[in-house]
């Protein structure tokens, strides 16, 4: 059953068209994420669902209701922007209880609600500290927490974790998604940053240019990406055009194909087809370019010992099964 159902969504800035036609259904204490380049329309369409910003067409429903004549403080959802927008002149407890005091919420309701949204972002002993006393992760979770406090039917979260360092964002993300499972709370989650889409979501929305390119879970979107924009921005697919993909499998293609640098073997042989152009260490993974049949692609292999390192000029074979090998429109 559809929780948060979106239809014929759209939105305009004077002339220019942002998105015109979105649709999607979310389900109750799902986790879902739009990813997608910057600019691609993913803040505007969380600021459409939370009516900071008007639309022009389509509806947007909660629970059977539609939420585009209410205005925010009417449909009670969440937001977490990437600047945690706290107020500087109050402690942690006020900035917290801030949202509470809006709604009518007894003193000492208020205080229990809030001494319980500090405890589930792991910041009890913090309360009566001010945001300049505070590290960037700590200030986000004090928004986290002041989103959480008025117990809103949707949580929305753009980008929260883009201005900490990668630590403290692997971190907070497992600390956020640990929340949203306890509370079983939908939560609409952006970012442009894939390992936070493939680690995080129950489900990624994919967006490019104002539509949603292709919707799936992590495994989907990461095996069977449907067109080339989708192969290029998640996993470091090789996109070869027909012709090169022809010439590299040594078969007639008539479309674009997608090969993971994962799902290439790649062996050191004195008459292979590949010669090693240069290779990065990323650490676990070793990243080889190889050119072969005139053709350069991007190798990834387990750097496990010293035997998996080749140097430049190396002649290599190449396997690549056939599993590996997508068509992109
Ligand atoms: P994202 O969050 O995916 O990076 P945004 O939703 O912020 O993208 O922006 C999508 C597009 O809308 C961009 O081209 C941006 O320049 C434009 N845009 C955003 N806000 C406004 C605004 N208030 N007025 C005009 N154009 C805007
Ligand atoms: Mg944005």
């Amino acid at each position: 059953m559809s929780y948060v159902t979106v239809r014929g969504l759209r939105k305009t800035y004077g002339a220019t068209t942002i998105f015109s036609d979105i649709d999607f259904d979310i389900a109750q204490g799902e986790f879902v994420t739009l990813l997608g380049p910057s600019g691609c329309g993913k803040s505007t369409l969380l600021r459409c669902i939370a009516g900071l910003t008007g639309v022009d067409g389509g509806q947007i429903l909660l629970a059977g209701e539609n939420l585009v004549p209410l205005a925010p403080q009417k449909r009670d959802i969440g937001m977490v922007f990437q600047s945690y927008a706290l107020f500087p002149n109050m402690t942690v407890e006020q900035n917290v209880a801030f949202g509470l005091s809006m709604r009518k919420v007894s003193p000492a309701d208020s205080r229990e609600r809030v001494r319980e949204a500090l405890h589930m972002v792991e910041l009890d002993t913090f309360a009566s500290r001010y945001p300049h006393q505070l590290s960037g992760g700590q200030c986000q979770r004090v928004a986290l927490a002041r989103s959480l406090v008025t117990r809103p039917r949707l949580l929305l979260l753009d980008e929260p974790l883009s201005a900490l360092d990668a630590r403290i964002r692997k971190h907070l993300r497992e600390q956020i998604r640990t929340i949203q499972q306890a509370l079983g709370l939908t939560t609409v989650f952006v970012t442009h940053d894939q390992e936070e889409a493939l680690t995080l979501s129950d489900r990624i929305f994919l967006m490019n240019k104002g539509q949603i390119v292709q919707s799936g879970d992590a495994q989907n979107l990461y095996t069977a990406p449907i067109n080339a924009f989708a192969a290029g921005f998640i996993g470091n697919y090789n996109v070869l055009d027909a012709a090169s993909a022809s010439r590299l499998l040594q078969r007639e293609l008539t479309q674009a194909q997608a090969i993971r640098p994962e799902a290439i073997e790649l062996a050191a042989e004195p008459d292979g087809e590949g010669e090693i152009l240069s290779h990065s260490l990323l650490g676990n993974v070793i990243r080889y370019r190889v050119r072969a049949q005139g053709v350069e692609v991007v190798v990834d292999v387990l750097n496990r010992c010293a035997e998996d390192l080749h140097p430049n000029g190396t002649r290599v074979r190449l396997r690549i099964a056939p599993s590996a090998v997508r068509e992109v429109a």
